[in-house]
C-alpha cells in the first residue's frame, strides 16, 4: 500500500491511499486541476480512483469536492451528518453517488477494507478511518479536539499513522487570530496540539505502532520543524529515541516532490 499525503495543512486536505490497481483519495481540499497535476507527478493514474472519503465538511476537506467527484465520476462516502450538511447546503453536485458510513461497519472495495470512527470536531459529524490492505493498515486522524479511547483503539495496530499536529500553543498565543477563534481551536471540539499529538504518539509507541506523519498543521500556529521538535524532545523525556524506537516525519503542506510512503 502506498501513502500519498497530496496536501495536508489547514489550508487544504488530500490523501491518496493505492495499491498497484485502486486508488482511493480521502478529502478533497484541493480543486480537480491541482488534483490531476499532483497525481501525474506522481504517474498515479486517474482511473485507478475508486471512491472519495470525507472526513466532514469544512472547507479545507471538501472544497475540491464536486469538481473531484463530477470529473472522477466517483462516489463519495461520508457520515449520515456529513452527506445531510453537504447537500442542505449544495455543497454537492444532486446527481452524486452517496454512500453513508458508520463506525463499526466496514466498506470494502477491490481489496482494501475502510473502518471509520468518531471523532471529537465541531462539525455534523466527523471521522477518522482505518484502511486495510495486504494484511498493512494504514490510518488517518486530523481534525481532534482531544484524543477519546475510541481513537486510542482504532489506532493501535497501525503501520502508519497521520495524525493531526495542528498548533504549538505559545505561538497560537500571540498569533494574530481572533480570541474565539483561538478558544475554538483549544476546545474539546477543535484541533490537536504539538503537545497532544506528541503525548498520543507515547501511547502508541508503547502499543506497537512506531511509524507516523505529522498532519494538518497550521501554517500560522506551527511550522513543520516546531512540530517535529516538540514530539522529538517530548519523546526523549520518556527514553523514546527517533529513527531507534519510531519514524516521524512531517506531511508537506504542498507535495510537490511526490513524496510517498510505502505500508
Ligand atoms: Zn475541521
Ligand atoms: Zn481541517
Amino acid at each position: 500500500m502506498i501513502i500519498y499525503p497530496i496536501c495536508s495543512s489547514s489550508k487544504g486536505n488530500c490523501t491518496c491511499v493505492c495499491n498497484e490497481n485502486t486508488a482511493l483519495l480521502i478529502d478533497a481540499g484541493f480543486g480537480i486541476r491541482n488534483l490531476y497535476k499532483y497525481l501525474s507527478n506522481a504517474n498515479f493514474s486517474n482511473k485507478n480512483i475508486k471512491a472519495i472519503f470525507v472526513t466532514h465538511e469544512h472547507t479545507d476537506h471538501i472544497s475540491g469536492l464536486c469538481s473531484i467527484v463530477k470529473n472522477l465520476c466517483i462516489p463519495i462516502f461520508a457520515s449520515k451528518g456529513t452527506i445531510n450538511y453537504l447537500l442542505d447546503k449544495n455543497k454537492i453536485c444532486p446527481e452524486s453517488e452517496l454512500y453513508e458510513i458508520t463506525p463499526h461497519k466496514p466498506i470494502y472495495i477491490d481489496d482494501f477494507e475502510i473502518n471509520a470512527f468518531s471523532t471529537p470536531h465541531d462539525s455534523a459529524e466527523s471521522l477518522g478511518f482505518c484502511i486495510q490492505n495486504n494484511n498493512k493498515k494504514f490510518s488517518i486522524c486530523t481534525d481532534i479536539g482531544h484524543v477519546t479511547s475510541i481513537i486510542k483503539e482504532k489506532l493501535i495496530d497501525s503501520n502508519f499513522i497521520l495524525l493531526e499536529s495542528n498548533y504549538d500553543y505559545n505561538l497560537l498565543q500571540i498569533s494574530p487570530y481572533p480570541n474565539h477563534l483561538k478558544r475554538r481551536i483549544i476546545s474539546k471540539l477543535g484541533h490537536l496540539s504539538n503537545d497532544d499529538a506528541a503525548k498520543l504518539i507515547e501511547y502508541l509507541i508503547h502499543n506497537g505502532v512506531n511509524r507516523f506523519l505529522l498532519g494538518h498543521l497550521s501554517q500560522i500556529n506551527n511550522a513543520p520543524d516546531l512540530a517535529l521538535q516538540t514530539v522529538i524532545s517530548y519523546l526523549i523525556d520518556k527514553k523514546l529515541k527517533i529513527n531507534k524506537d519510531y519514524l516521524l516525519n512531517v506531511a508537506p503542506v504542498r507535495n510537490k516532490n511526490s513524496i510517498l510512503y510505502e505500508v
